[in-house]
Order: C-alpha cells, then sequence, then structure tokens
C-alpha cells in the first residue's frame, strides 16, 4: 500500500528530509545553542575558509558583478551559447587537443550532465554501474528515471583499485544488456578522495575493450573535483586514454562549475562527448537537447558568460587559475594532516589522494556517527564508513578529529557488544 498521500508512489521511498542537509541542520542548531567553537560540522561539500565563511573566487564574482542585463536575462539556446560551449571544452580538456569528435552540451551542474546520459544512453529498466563507496545521487537520478544502480568493489585488499571487480560486475550486466552506462567519479572521488591512475584508467580501457562488440558501452567520467585535485595539466592525463576506447564505447564527461569557479547556485555545467565519429556526435547533441528541452529548457545564462567572458581574457583566466590554486593548496593541506593525524592515531582510512572529501571504513557507521554527535562532531554515516568533509573544516581540526573519531568507533562497537 501507499504510503503517499496523493502523489504518485511510483516505488519510491521519500525520507521526510534529505539525509545529509538533515545533519547539518543539526550541527547548525547545536552550534547556535552551544556556540560555533563546541561543533566540529565536517558534512557538507562545499568548501569553506578557516572561519567557516563559504570561499568564492573574487575574480569570478568580479565578472558576475560586471554582467549586463542583457548578457544574462536573455534564454540561453538550449544546448548553451555557442561561445560557452567552446569555453566548456577549453576548460575540460586544458592542453589535451582530442581527435576525437566533441560536442559539449549545458547542463544545470554535474547533476544535469549525469541526468543527460543516463536518460539518453541507457534503457528503462537497465542497472547503472557505480563504485562501492558513491555519491547518493547517482541512484537518486537513475530512480526517478526507471533505472536501478548496482556496483563493483573500488578497492582490493591492497587499497588498489579493483580491476578484477571491475570487470566481473561489467560482463555480468553485460550478459543480461545491451547497453551499459558506467559512472567513475575521479579524481578526488566523493566520497573517498580517491583518484584512478593512469595505470586504473588503461585497465578500464583495456577491460571495456574485450567487451562484445555488439554492445553500447557509455563511459561516464565526473569530474566534479577536477581542478581541486592538484595539478591540473597531471590530472587530465587520463584524457589521452579515453581516446584507446573502441568504437562501441562512447567516453562522456560530466563537467561542473559548481567547485571549481565556486558557483554552485548558479547551476552551470556540461556533458561532452569524445565520440569515434561525426555521426555519433551530432547524434549525442541532437539527443542531450532534447532531453533538456523535456527536462530543464535551457540552462542559466549567467554562468555561461562568465565562463565566456574568463575564456575571452587570459589575463582574466590566469587570475582565475591564480586563486584557484591557492584555495586548492588549502584544501590539499588539510587533506593531508587529516590523512597524518589518522596514521598517527592507528585510524584506517580508505586510499585517500585529494579533494573536498575522504572517509573512514566501519562496521557500524550510523551508530559511530550518532556517538560522535553527542560530542559535537558531525559527519555523514554512509553504507560503508563515515564521510569527513575537509572541505569545510580548518587544517587545525583535521589534525584532531581521527583520534575523536577512532573512539567514538571503539564506543558504538563496545556498546553493540553489551
Ligand atoms: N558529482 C559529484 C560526485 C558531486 O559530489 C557533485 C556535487 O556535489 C556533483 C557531481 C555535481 O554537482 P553540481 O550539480 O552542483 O555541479
Amino acid at each position: 500500500m501507499s504510503d503517499f498521500i496523493f502523489a504518485a508512489q511510483q516505488g519510491r521511498k521519500i525520507p521526510k528530509e534529505d539525509k545529509n542537509f538533515g545533519i547539518n541542520n543539526r550541527a547548525k542548531a547545536m552550534a547556535a545553542e552551544r556556540g560555533a567553537d563546541q561543533v566540529i560540522n565536517a558534512t557538507l561539500g562545499v568548501l569553506l575558509d578557516d572561519n567557516g565563511k563559504l570561499v568564492v573566487l573574487s575574480s569570478v564574482n568580479e565578472v558576475f558583478q560586471s554582467l549586463k542585463p542583457e548578457e544574462f536575462a536573455e534564454y540561453a539556446p538550449i544546448s548553451g551559447t555557442p561561445a560557452f560551449r567552446e569555453a566548456v571544452k577549453k576548460d575540460a580538456f586544458g592542453s589535451f587537443i582530442p581527435s576525437r569528435f566533441t560536442e559539449a552540451v549545458a547542463t544545470p551542474g554535474g547533476t544535469g550532465a549525469i541526468h543527460s546520459t543516463i536518460a539518453n544512453y541507457s534503457d528503462a529498466g537497465d542497472r547503472i554501474l557505480l563504485t562501492d563507496w558513491y555519491w547518493g545521487p547517482y541512484s537518486t537520478i537513475a530512480g526517478e528515471l526507471g533505472r536501478s544502480v548496482d556496483t563493483f568493489c573500488l578497492f582490493d585488499e591492497n587499497r588498489k583499485f579493483y580491476s578484477e571487480d571491475f570487470r566481473r560486475k561489467v560482463e555480468e550486466i553485460l550478459a543480461v544488456q545491451e547497453r551499459l552506462v558506467i559512472i567513475l567519479n575521479t579524481p578526488a572521488h566523493n566520497p573517498t578522495g580517491y583518484s584512478l591512475t593512469d595505470e586504473d584508467w588503461r585497465q578500464v580501457a583495456d577491460i571495456l575493450n574485450s567487451q562484445p562488440k555488439t554492445k553500447k558501452i557509455t563511459l561516464l567520467a565526473d569530474v566534479a573535483y577536477l581542478d581541486f585535485a592538484g595539478d591540473g595539466e597531471k590530472y587530465r592525463s587520463f584524457l589521452p586514454i579515453l581516446e584507446t576506447l573502441d568504437d562501441h564505447i562512447l567516453p562522456v564527461i560530466s563537467y561542473s562549475l559548481s567547485k571549481s569557479y565556486t558557483m554552485y547556485g548558479m547551476r552551470c555545467g556540461a556533458v561532452i562527448c569524445m565520440a569515434p565519429t561525426k555521426e555519433i556526435a551530432d547524434e549525442f547533441k541532437s539527443v542531450c537537447e532534447y532531453s533538456a528541452r523535456a527536462a530543464w529548457s535551457n540552462c542559466n545564462r549567467s554562468g555561461q558568460m562568465i565562463l565566456t567572458k574568463i575564456y575571452e581574457d587570459p589575463q582574466l583566466l590566469a587570475r582565475v587559475q591564480e586563486e584557484r590554486a591557492g584555495f586548492r593548496d588549502m584544501l590539499l593541506r588539510r587533506g593531508r594532516a587529516f590523512e597524518d593525524a589518522a596514521q598517527k592515531a592507528g585510524l584506517e582510512i580508505v586510499p585517500f589522494d585529494a579533494g573536498f572529501f575522504t572517509s573512514v571504513p566501519c562496521n557500524d557507521p550510523e551508530a559511530a556517527a550518532a556517538c560522535l554527535e553527542q560530542e559535537g562532531i558531525f559527519l555523514i554515516p554512509m553504507a560503508k564508513g563515515l564521510r569527513v568533509s575537509v572541505a569545510s573544516i580548518p587544517e587545525t581540526v583535521c589534525r584532531i578529529l581521527p583520534s575523536k573519531i577512532l573512539s567514538a568507533i571503539r564506543k558504538a562497537e563496545k556498546k553493540k557488544e553489551k
């Protein structure tokens, strides 16, 4: 029987409150009651400075403030303005010049790019393949579109990319499906902070190339954290590997300006293909435009204008990159501090490289999170452990947090034994 009142349930179980925002609200309420210094809020994936204020790139803000009404008020074309579509490809590819046929279509953030890819490259009822540690909205998007998700283990027992489990799952699903969408979020994966190495990417390519040519595989690289992982060139070194994929595999990039340009609220991003033929690239543009029209129509024009203006002015681009590098280094220091302190405290964390998050594996994440909350520490319990947002806490806190997490995990385990 449906527990909905009037709306169509469609098999959905909708929580009263978004889990992550709910925990964040409890953290805020405790800070208001006891004082901000009594609370550690490492819940949300937004970059805050050491005083807890949202980081906004001043160079980006200046461009935003300079926009004329006619630049933002008009509708943008459904696929995005032509200049934006060119600028976003340059931003995504950096100095790499693809030899493939590329097309970019504007989307409301990376979320829109994920939606478009699932909607257009999987069939209703299909399983979408994810890593076992994954960003929750992937399954929400898949579910809303009448698809489900399946996972492979990201790490093997040696804490390396578990390519054999990836192969096993790809083969298992392709035995019963004609097409498969795979989402790999890297570099600086949410929630672990892992970045696939070029060797990992080569293994992915080899495994996919060995699948039957009659199947259609779409490999979606969700690079939401690309420009906060480290050196931009180094972290784009996987792009040429995507060009080694055979013609029955379509590489697609989910591109977001939310983090890299601190434009979370502007809802700006793009879905970009690296197609083996012009026909597949043209079709990509056409289907992504069509499903955009059906879902959100066109995207926010101001975000597109901001990126266009930045790419029209090399000095401005250099300023944005320099300013971002300063905050990126702050974030990297926090991640390293957490990693060091975890090692000293004897707390196991998942293999971590960079980014907004890292995670602590544990048996009962909900119980450990509840113990931490009693002490004013707010983290996100996930299926396989606790996610820590180093993006939202200062380096000093990153140094003290691991030992507190370890005590809470032990306390939760003891409670269970009783
Ligand atoms: N992918 C991952 C893994 C994310 O964590 C996020 C944002 O938190 C996104 C994609 C997309 O974000 P947006 O839609 O704001 O661009």
